[in-house]
């Protein structure tokens, strides 16, 4: 932290409002635009992000996909992420602890996270090649993938959980909404055909 301190006083920026990326060798550029459509600043290519700026909110989109809330309320952090099988795969939401981590000094076991609504582990059957890969990184008896004959249901939501967990968080504050956006109209869902996304918002105190 010294040297970044450092860096910043030379050359005048302001190192409390600095973004910071959290690389991991991988593709993705965030790019930031001065215009503001509808009011709000969009982030590309990324799921997951991050602020302590009172009053910001976080808003991310979802459609089966689990929101992911995560607070650190001593430090005034909040995060928002998207949980989908893909960014599951690749992460998200330890990416995301580690992330708060090392811009904010959150540490794992301060952090609250929930898990809000999206599909259950009875309402998503996915194919034998993305089971693979889950049964590959965790291992075939792990509790979230449940085999039953031909189909492969993925408990996406205690996938995310254990990852948690993995990452230090604690498990009793780890709370999840519970609710399926498969079967219960009220939400948009792609595989419960209700075309259209739901908005999670979080919102730094
Ligand atoms: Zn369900």
């Amino acid at each position: 932290m010294g040297r970044r301190r450092q860096l910043a006083a030379q050359l005048g920026f302001d190192l409390e409002r600095a973004l910071m990326t959290v690389q991991e060798h991988g593709a993705n550029v965030v790019t930031f635009h001065r215009r503001r459509p509808e009011g709000g600043q969009c982030v590309f290519s990324t799921d997951a992000l991050a602020t302590d700026v009172p009053g910001q909110a976080i808003v991310t989109y979802h459609a089966d996909c689990f929101p992911l809330l995560f607070a650190d309320t001593r430090r005034g952090v909040v995060a928002g992420a998207h949980a989908g099988w893909r960014g599951a795969l690749a992460g998200v939401a330890t990416q995301t602890v580690q992330a708060m981590h090392l811009a904010y000094g959150t540490s794992p076991d301060q952090l609250d996270v929930l898990i809000g609504p999206g599909i259950c582990r009875h309402c998503y059957p996915v194919g034998r090649e993305i089971a693979e890969q889950f049964a590959s990184r965790y291992g075939r008896e792990a509790r979230y993938l449940e085999i039953d004959g031909g189909d492969v249901r993925l408990d996406l939501a205690g996938v995310v959980r254990l990852q948690l967990e993995d990452a230090g968080v604690e498990s009793d504050r780890i709370q999840s909404a519970g609710w399926c956006t498969r079967e219960e109209d009220r939400w948009f869902s792609h595989r419960g055909g209700r075309a259209g996304r739901f908005l999670s918002v979080v919102i730094a105190p």
